[in-house]
């Protein structure tokens, strides 16, 4: 069903053979009679370095980020908003929310609590000298192999609903190194190096909020697996809403409230 649903959208999409997935993998990788497919222009970033990027990209820019600052309110003024936090209290003509999972409690009762929740998920990176895997794999049930350069492969992700908790656990651990080696039986092998866990932003049916709940007061949220993914786009969509006071068509579809057949497919 899913090669089905992405041959729509990529021709380059290919089921493959045995000896075909042998020679993509450089025959490291064990289908356990599994049908597995091939995309040939999927590819990756480094979320590190991503962000690394971004934050010095908005210093350039001359914009003040405050850390470790809990935002507490936020409230209506005559123009804007007035944004209380536990360090004192910030004024804006518009605000955007973008608390994650958490985004539900700033503008409540527009978002309820409960209609964006969130989805813990766990990863590992470890390192194998000699593996020699240069493809990433994705799994049906969630978990994925990643290559990352000096003989690193990333591990994820585990995925617990309604839990806010910090921290891998080790029936995640275990749990994302035996899928690994499953798929991948030289990984059993391999040397943990860091691990670690998010929370992601769910939304009912999968589907993202990107709204202006009142006047001049945005909220982005419910990006769920592909929130860093998207974000270049959804920032620049963000900006020209902002800039122009117009909902860019590729928003159109991301309101709150919205019919029940036009929902997001991941
Ligand atoms: C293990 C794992 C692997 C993932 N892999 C991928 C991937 O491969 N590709 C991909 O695209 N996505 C991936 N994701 C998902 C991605 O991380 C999320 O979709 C993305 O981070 C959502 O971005 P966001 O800004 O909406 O929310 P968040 O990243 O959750 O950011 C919201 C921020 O708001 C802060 N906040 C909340 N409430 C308040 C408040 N009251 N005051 C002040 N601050 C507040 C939070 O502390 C948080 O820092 C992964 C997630 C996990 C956990």
């Amino acid at each position: 069903m899913q090669y089905q649903f992405l041959k729509q959208y990529n021709d380059q999409i290919e089921l493959l053979t045995d000896s075909r997935l042998c020679e993509l993998t450089n025959d490291k990788v064990m289908n356990n009679g599994k049908q597995a497919m091939y995309i040939p222009d999927d590819h990756q970033v480094n979320a590190n370095r991503y962000t690394k990027a971004l934050l010095e990209s908005i210093k350039r820019r001359n914009v003040e980020r405050c850390y470790h600052t809990e935002v507490h309110h936020i409230e209506s003024l005559k123009q804007g908003y007035k944004v209380k936090t536990q360090n004192g209290s910030f004024y804006g003509k518009k605000v955007i929310v973008a608390g994650g999972a958490w985004s539900g409690r700033l503008v409540s009762p527009h978002l309820q609590s409960h209609n964006v929740t969130g989805v813990k998920g766990e990863a590992l990176l470890v390192e194998h000298p000699t593996l020699n895997l240069n493809t990433t794999l994705f799994m049906t049930n969630g978990c994925y192999i990643i290559p990352k350069l000096q003989h690193r492969y990333m591990i994820g992700a585990t995925s617990y609903f309604d839990d806010y908790s910090v921290g891998v656990s080790s029936v995640g651990r275990d749990w994302l190194l035996h899928q690994a080696s499953t798929i991948v039986p030289q990984l059993k092998d391999s040397q943990m190096l860091h691990e670690w866990s998010g929370i992601r932003p769910y939304s009912k049916e999968e589907r993202s909020v990107m709204d202006e709940v009142a006047q001049d007061l945005f909220v982005i949220t419910g990006h769920y697996r592909n929130g860093i993914l998207l974000s270049p786009y959804i920032g620049a969509l963000m900006c020209e809403w902002l800039l122009t006071g117009q909902r860019p068509e590729d928003l159109q579809d991301f309101r709150i409230e919205r019919s029940v057949d036009n929902a997001m497919h991941y």
